[in-house]
């Protein structure tokens, strides 16, 4: 029977708990266990998929089609399990079910409460379909003493008595501030946040005290005497140069042997490191460097773009190359000449994005890619841009647009109410729901033979994940390609453009899927080691 890890935390948010949490999944999965990862959040949204990324960082998207939260993101990476539609779950979702069920008589006259209807609903989510694993890892967004996260918490302490004894553990992530003028870092933040969860009725098992230097002894054993926690239970989490450091940072000071001996488990066999050494040594010692300007709009928060940024970091682990990014907002090129910005890159990407706002900047990018045969990447928005330029610049098409900006005469880009997924048609009405109704998850798409992305691949048939509501109108294509840009990747039907590409540039590609979220620093995703590659090249010439 699976053993269940509630992580919580406290203090402060942003302490990184979906990393922790995905590290101590790869120490287990390290140690040989099988094991899942899932995140339980507080807020009403049915799924991230309608909120603004630079508010809620990027929207996560899983191989069956589900918006879920970036920390998804890091279990797969960490732990290169693909997450599914069941391992994320909000607030929102939890009352969809409940509400839907009270209007249909489900609960036959009874009143509907919190206590026990929300929080048996978060329990049956949470026990649901853990047959095949060892360990289930369910982490808890949000931070103590939030009132949102409320019917969560009751629910996972719940869990504690519900499941055989032995059967759940409770982690606390929390800070230990350093204030420079006492000279000393200060436990009393952590005193309280445990408090607060034993307050509700949760008792932790173990401490993980993020602090930006080592925490002496004497005060680690006043956070055991304090928060009535073991004092090797007192896990101290400093910060790492890189994320993937963090799996070998934590079994250093014991997390998972700690975490083993919370459920009566023999911590021997050592779990197996060495591929993470292996990452850690070919980021840590590069041969060389590589810029790349990432020309987009949400470039103020980073975690709007955060597979984005792994995923170039994987390709530079593939090509033992530091990658430097270069974050450059795409209005800028609206008012000013690209070419000072981006003259000295060795690479440009056009990442995912919405809405009008910085496309024409984007187009100006792709086309000072193209023209000064700098390595371009283009990805779902960033090919829609591309094939726009390529329109407007090679096939004379001057009123080229998308029509996601509005009515257009030209609608290389367009919006698609039907297509087929497998045999199945979806629809979709041009003013339905915003929510959910996209192009998501795996689809199949058909590689041209010779074509520079087949042999990227090494393949013709692929699958990747999809998020958009737009597609490349192939009514264009015989143009497009008379004017040198071939449609090298389609859909199975033939009826979407998939990826396109300039055979007689360096490395032009756009790929209307978002490959950034299948690249794992074990498996780089090809075209992120490719474009890195070109990369390379490019800057032993400039
Ligand atoms: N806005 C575009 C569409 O919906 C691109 C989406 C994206 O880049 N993920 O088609």
């Amino acid at each position: 029977m699976a053993r269940y890890i509630f992580i919580t935390g406290g203090v402060v948010s942003s302490l990184g708990k979906g990393i922790a949490s995905a590290a101590l999944g790869a120490l287990l999965q390290a140690r040989g266990y099988r094991v899942r990862l899932r995140k339980l959040d507080p807020y009403l949204n049915v799924d991230p998929g309608t909120m603004s990324p630079t508010q809620h960082g990027e929207v996560f998207v899983t191989d069956d089609g589900a918006e879920t939260d970036l920390d998804l993101g890091h279990y797969e990476r960490f732990t290169g399990r693909s997450a599914n539609k069941q391992d994320n779950i909000t607030t929102g979702r939890i009352y969809q079910g409940i509400i839907a069920k009270e209007r249909r008589g489900d609960y036959l006259g009874g009143t509907v409460q919190v206590i026990p209807h929300v929080t048996d609903a978060i329990k049956e989510f949470v026990l649901d379909g853990n047959e095949d694993y060892d360990f289930v890892l369910c982490e808890i967004g949000g931070t103590v003493g939030d009132i949102e996260a409320l019917p969560f918490f009751e629910a996972i302490r719940q869990l504690g008595n519900d499941l055989p004894r032995g059967g759940a553990i409770y982690v606390h992530l929390t800070l230990m501030p350093y204030i420079p003028t006492a000279g000393e870092l200060k436990t009393k933040p952590t005193q309280h946040s445990v408090r607060e969860l034993r307050a509700i009725g949760i008792a932790p098992d173990i401490l993980l005290v993020r602090a930006d230097r080592p925490i002496p002894k004497e005060e680690r054993r006043k956070l055991s005497l304090f928060c009535n926690v073991r004092e090797t239970a007192v896990i101290q989490a400093l910060d790492v140069a890189t994320i993937y450091d963090v799996p070998i940072a934590y079994h250093h000071e014991g997390l998972d042997t700690e975490v083993l001996a919370a459920f009566g488990i023999d911590p021997a066999p050592k779990p197996q490191l060495h591929r993470w050494h292996q990452v850690v040594d070919a980021i840590r010692n590069p041969e060389g460097e590589v810029t790349i300007a990432i020309v987009g709009k949400y470039t103020g928060l980073k975690d709007a773009y955060k597979s984005l940024i792994e995923a170039l970091q994987h390709g530079g682990i593939a090509n033992r190359t530091r990658v430097r990014l270069d974050w450059i907002e795409a209005e800028v090129f609206e008012q000013e000449d690209p070419a000072p910005y981006l003259e000295r890159v060795n690479g440009i990407l056009v990442p995912g994005g919405f809405g009008e706002r910085g496309s024409e900047g984007k187009i100006h990018a792709a086309r000072f890619a193209r023209e000064r045969q700098v390595p371009y990447f283009g990805i779902c928005f960033g090919m829609q841009m591309a094939v726009i330029e390529a329109a407007r610049s090679l096939a004379g098409i001057d009123k080229a647009s998308s029509t996601e900006f509005g009515a257009t005469e030209e609608p290389i880009v367009g919006l698609m109410t039907e297509w087929l997924k497998g045999n199945e048609l979806e629809k979709r009405a041009a003013e339905g729901d915003l929510g959910g109704t996209m192009r998501l998850g795996s689809y199949k798409a058909s590689l041209k033979d010779g074509s520079r992305i087949a042999e990227i691949y090494g393949d013709t048939e692929i699958v990747e994940r999809h998020r958009h509501r737009y597609e490349v109108n192939r009514a264009y294509r015989e143009r497009l390609e008379a004017a040198g840009m071939s449609f090298a990747g389609m859909s199975p039907d033939g009826l979407l453009p998939e990826t396109v590409e300039l055979p007689d540039h360096p490395w032009f590609i756009g790929v209307q899927y978002h490959p950034e979220l299948k690249s794992r620093p074990f498996e780089p995703h090809p075209l992120f080691t490719s474009f890195i590659e070109a990369a390379v090249k490019r800057s032993r010439l400039v």
